[in-house]
């Protein structure tokens, strides 16, 4: 059955008017659907009882099945849910003081296999539509409201690679961004990405006011090949490449992730290797100390260890942050999302 949630507001509007309904309608259906969060077409009662029973008999309301839901001591709650074909994605809600923030995935399972993740471990099974990704982000929206304060900001720093699921990707930025949507700013929306240089051209001309945000992790070509497999394809010089001419283009700013691992990453000759990369970058740099994932031996720095890194990188006029890890103890911080089927 077709699933309503995969369907464009444009789409909806055609399918209102070959109905001869006003064009409104969709905009009515939308509304229902992403604000008032209704599970039901009867529940539309704004719309005439035959129009509902029409959109009851060409599309259905889906919903997530919810697997497991793991409470984290810091207040992170990670979501196991179940698809309709048995695959188990992973959704993490992260309350602060100032934000509430959804981390979606974007695919069952991950091809990109860095070797410090925990979504790759299992292999790729297929990208998610758009409305399995909508529904992630509608579930906890709903629980956010319910829990803390109103959903801010959405992530797609989850299982798999947003940009390997381009279309299905934006057609759900669309419908979060919209007004008539969810209506999240689209400064609010973070895209981030193992580095696909030719979607992140293709996405710098959409002119879309989101946030992209680059996994580095690597300080140079050789170290990034060890770490992510995706660099041979697309090497560390045409990936920084790729965001000098995205930053040109868009005029935004792109957030690099560059992860700390004790004596490979967060050493003071990675730190003279990125300032060369970055020289007369504009960017801003989040450092992301590795999250424990029992598959692989590596080791988070300790505090001192970060520190001093992170000021070597400001005597290079690099300016970072330090990513606080949310939900390590239920398994929801980065990295240790993974996919699983029943
Ligand atoms: N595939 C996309 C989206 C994943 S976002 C991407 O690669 O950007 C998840 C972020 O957490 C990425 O920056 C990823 O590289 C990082 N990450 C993966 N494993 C991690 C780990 N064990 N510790 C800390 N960060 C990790």
């Amino acid at each position: 059955m077709n699933e309503i949630r995969n369907i464009s507001l444009n789409d909806l509007t055609d399918y209102c008017k070959n109905l001869k309904q006003p064009s409104y309608r969709a905009t009515q259906i939308f509304e229902w659907l992403y604000q008032g969060q209704v599970s039901s077409f009867n529940k539309m009662t704004n719309m005439s009882k035959e129009f509902r029973c029409q959109l009851q008999a060409d599309f259905q309301i889906g919903s997530l099945k919810t697997q497991l839901k793991s409470v984290s001591k810091d207040g992170t709650i990670k979501y196991v849910f179940v698809l309709e074909d048995k695959e188990m994605i992973e959704t993490v809600l992260i309350p602060t003081k100032t934000r509430t923030t959804v981390c979606v995935s974007t695919q069952a399972g991950c091809k990109f296999g860095c070797r410090f993740c925990a979504s790759g471990i299992g292999g790729w099974r297929r990208n998610l539509n758009s409305a399995e990704i909508l529904m992630q982000v509608l579930h906890v929206k709903g629980e956010a409201e319910k829990l803390t304060k109103p959903l801010s900001h959405v992530v797609f720093m989850g299982i798999g690679e947003p940009l390997d699921n381009y279309d299905n990707l934006i057609k759900a930025i669309h419908v979060i961004n919209d007004e008539r949507g969810m209506n999240i700013g689209a400064r609010r929306i973070t895209v981030s990405t193992c580095g696909v240089i030719p979607k992140i051209n293709k996405l710098s001309d959409l002119g879309l006011q989101i946030e992209l945000a680059i996994s580095l992790h690597g300080y140079d070509n050789e170290s990034r090949n060890v770490l992510m497999p995706v660099n041979k394809k697309y090497p560390f010089d045409d990936l920084i490449s790729a965001c000098r001419k995205y930053i040109k283009k868009t005029n935004r700013q792109i957030t690099f992730e560059y992860i700390l691992i004790k004596d490979v990453t967060c050493t003071s000759q990675a730190a003279q290797e990125l300032k060369k990369a970055f020289k007369s970058l504009i960017c801003k740099m989040n450092l992301i100390p590795y999250n424990p994932v029992s598959e692989f031996d590596y080791e988070t720095p300790s505090k001192n260890e970060i520190i001093n890194f992170q000021n070597q990188l400001k005597q290079f006029n690099i300016f970072s942050t330090v990513r606080t890890p949310r939900g390590r103890d239920v398994g929801g911080a980065c990295g240790q999302l993974r996919h699983r089927i029943i």
